[in-house]
């Protein structure tokens, strides 16, 4: 036992140094063992580093508000096993058709009231068809756009072609989660491959649309299984702008209803590792977050996780509302995050 700590302990410490070393260096040649070390660090050393990491890479209380608006519910083909879309399991979840124009307008614009900066529209397929729905998301696209927020979709997968007309359209981001590690992800899903997310998020990268990627946690996967994801998104050829770190919530009707909830030490260790893996991401503090106590949240804001989502639905699952965050901000003395601020940084800005 001894011989594994110290083991661990020369693992660990070399990293450190080598980080230490290139502190200004965005990495994207982890190995899967520097990663596995910096995930297995003693929780208070890693939340330690974490902050450090965040506090030269970001602006250390600031934190994005961000809405997520389901445009269309349900009935989705997919089997992902956590998800009560999914046409095939029997939840309590009412499907709908793409909402209206005018419907998702307003939504943004109240988002935009309550202190969001980015809103990100999220339906139900599988993947983008060239028809009437794409064009009339491409339209919602533009008008939200128009508010000068940043305007993200979660859209299944998509070509080039259709990343292209996206980002024609104002598309800052383009969600699409890697949800597990890839030993694991035949587990949750069977009706995609592990590659097929991969490509999507490829292909939106070659659009130059900014990729909002990361996982969940708690579908029965092992320590092994995050720690493969981690090491993929770290070692894609550019790091994810935005790294979703969800709970599950487990909803009833779905075959992973009855999961235990996972612990904050476990949300802790994923947002610091990805923290410390890609300094420069927005880590985003997702669904599970109504569960969480205020000192729980700012643990995992002291993580580096930098942005969450607000309003009382995330997709269809409970998120507390926009007044019980002011009400964190204000006792945490954090400050929202303006839009646009990483392209007002490097003064590359996108024309909406
Ligand atoms: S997570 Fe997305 S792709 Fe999977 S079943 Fe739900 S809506 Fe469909």
């Amino acid at each position: 036992m001894k011989a594994t700590v110290a083991c661990f302990e020369q693992n660990y410490n070399s990293v450190i140094f080598a980080q230490n070393k290139s502190m200004a260096e965005i990495r994207n040649n982890w190995t899967r063992e520097e990663v596995a070390a910096i995930f297995n660090t003693p929780v208070m050393a890693l939340l330690y580093r974490a902050a450090q990491v965040h506090h030269a890479y970001q602006t250390t209380g600031e934190v994005q508000v961000c809405t997520l608006l389901s445009v269309k519910t349900g009935g989705c083909p997919e089997d992902c096993a956590y998800c009560p879309q999914a046409a095939r399991y029997h939840t309590d979840v009412e499907a709908h058709k793409l909402l209206e124009y005018d419907e998702v307008i307003t939504k943004a614009l109240i988002a935009k009231e309550n202190g969001s900066t980015r809103f990100c529209m999220g339906a139900a397929w599988r993947n983008i068809r060239d028809n009437k729905d794409f064009d009339a998301v491409l339209e919602m696209v533009k008008g939200v756009a128009s508010l000068d927020l940043e305007v993200c979709c979660t859209l299944g997968m998509l070509t080039e072609e259709q990343a292209k007309k996206l980002k024609e359209a104002g598309l800052y981001a383009y969600n699409h989660n890697l949800d597990t590690g890839e030993n694991f992800y035949e587990e949750i899903i069977t009706t995609r491959k592990y590659e097929d997310r991969l490509h999507t998020i490829e292909h939106v990268q070659n659009a130059e649309i900014s990729v909002c990627s990361g996982g969940i946690i708690g579908l029965g996967e092992t320590d092994n299984d995050r720690i493969d994801m981690l090491h993929t998104l770290a070692t894609l050829k550019q790091h994810p702008e935005s790294v979703p770190v969800n709970a599950l919530v487990a909803v009833k009707g779905t075959p992973l209803e009855n999961m235990q909830r996972v612990s904050v030490w476990e949300m802790i260790r994923m947002i610091a590792t990805a923290r410390i893996l890609m300094p420069k991401a927005m880590v985003r503090l997702s669904a599970g977050r109504n569960e969480m106590s205020i000192e729980e949240q700012a643990l995992c804001f002291m993580a580096g996780a930098n942005s969450i989502f607000a309003g009382e639905k995330l997709l269809t699952t409970p998120n507390p509302d926009f007044d019980e965050d002011k009400k964190m901000f204000e006792l945490l003395g954090l400050k929202p995050r303006e839009a646009y601020k990483a392209d007002k940084l490097t003064g590359v800005l996108i024309e909406p």
